[in-house]
């Protein structure tokens, strides 16, 4: 048994994101669960192990290296690199473990190509299987529309690579207010996939796919061949704060983080709290110091507001939320607990998760803290974690 590096608790409830994956599953008619960064923090092999059990035959991961490892612990799905491939090793764990990567420039292309070659010059190698990545507008990774017609010629002449799938990546299919840019990105992706299956590239087999979560709950036709929902395989609504909330009601967070209280004391009317004396307290109050600061991913920016009336964020114990006091510390935050007065040294309190009406949802942690689910889950997921089974 390991011995815990901090304090805080990271319990994951896979349960949880079966039961998303597989409403995703049902409304999209295949779901490609998206389980790059370690699942958005929830564990890459559990998570994995979890949908594979439930019948998801392919994932999709960022990097190379996270697809070698979900295949060193038996994976033998279609795994998908996101990231594509980075270097040498990339190209030949590639090779070796059978993974299916973005394609995102014709110099990635040239080298898998010298790759399968050299080793083609000790045994016969199969077509090795790529999924072409296009820009359509988000201007990341991916072939523009132009640079099109030169990368069916250069296909053309390789037969060591297999086209299988045509990729984009849509930048506002989760705000209503921008649905005329995710119409102009799928005419776009719809006049290069249709290019490509009347090219003797792609052929009419081509699998392709431009839906994340957003737009498979929200643009039936945008759901293709297959989608790539990640958020929403770990509860959070893209659509919050939207007029579109409704479309991702039903999901189950499956992340839920404590931290205990170290200590309970008494604040004096006038006395202040933590560094830099940014809070003093306006009445007698008690306050509940937690093992949790800024080491845990529990950022700092949830300090109090400096000359703002407001918390920079609330804790749950005891059902009821408590708001943040003063400065987040490396590893303690105080929180007021006047209207707790059940509260005792050693009581876990939630930082993320739980239910009823003081549960503390990652889109409303998210809020306080200024970001995104996304980056909540990726952060305090990097704690270590428990998995509920
Ligand atoms: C992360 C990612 C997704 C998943 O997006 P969500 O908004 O989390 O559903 C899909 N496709 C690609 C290429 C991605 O990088």
């Amino acid at each position: 048994m390991s011995i815990p590096y901090n304090n805080i608790d990271v319990c994951i409830d896979v349960s949880n994101i079966v039961h998303n994956y597989k409403q995703l599953d049902h409304v999209g008619g295949n779901a490609i669960p998206v389980i790059k960064s370690d699942a958005y923090g929830h564990g890459l092999i559990e998570t994995a192990r979890a949908l594979d059990n439930v019948g998801a035959a392919t994932f999709a991961v960022g990097t190379v290296g996270e697809a070698a490892l979900l295949r060193e612990a038996g994976f033998s799905g279609r795994i998908i690199a996101l990231l594509g491939p980075q270097s040498r090793s990339d190209f030949n764990l590639l090779c070796e473990r059978n993974i299916l990567p973005f394609i995102s420039r014709l110099e990635q292309l040239e080298l898998l190509h010298e790759t399968i070659s050299a080793r083609s010059a000790s045994m016969p190698a199969a077509p090795a299987p790529v999924a072409l990545k296009f820009d359509t507008g988000m201007a990341r990774l991916g072939f523009t529309p132009e640079e099109l017609p030169s990368l069916l010629s250069w296909l053309e002449e390789h037969d060591s690579i297999h086209v299988v799938m045509a990729s984009s990546h849509l930048a506002t299919a989760d705000d209503p207010e921008q649905k005329n840019f995710v119409k102009e990105q799928a005419r776009i992706f719809g006049g290069v996939a249709s290019a490509l299956r009347f090219s003797n590239v792609g052929g009419a087999l081509l699998e392709t796919n431009i839906a994340n979560s957003a737009a498979l709950l929200a643009y039936p036709d945008l759901r293709l061949d297959s989608q790539r929902p990640g958020i929403a395989l770990y509860g959070a609504n893209p659509f919050h704060g939207t007029a579109w909330e409704e479309k991702g009601r039903g999901l189950l967070p499956a992340m839920n983080v404590t931290a205990p209280v170290l200590q309970v004391r008494t604040l004096k009317k006038g006395q202040s709290i933590s560094y830099g004396r940014t809070f003093h307290a306006p009445r007698d109050m008690r306050v509940a110091i937690v093992g949790v600061g800024y080491a845990d991913c529990y950022t700092r920016g949830l300090s109090t507001r400096e000359g703002a009336s407001g918390s920079g964020g609330w804790m749950q114990l005891h059902g009821k939320r408590a708001p943040i006091m003063g400065r987040v510390c490396m590893q303690m935050t105080a929180v007021d607990v006047t209207d707790i007065p059940e509260t005792r040294a050693g009581d876990r309190v939630l930082i993320l998760g739980g239910s009823g009406a003081n549960a503390i949802t990652p889109e409303e942690l998210a809020g306080w803290w200024g970001t995104i689910p996304y980056e909540v889950f990726c952060l305090l997921g990097l704690n270590k974690r428990r998995y509920l089974d």
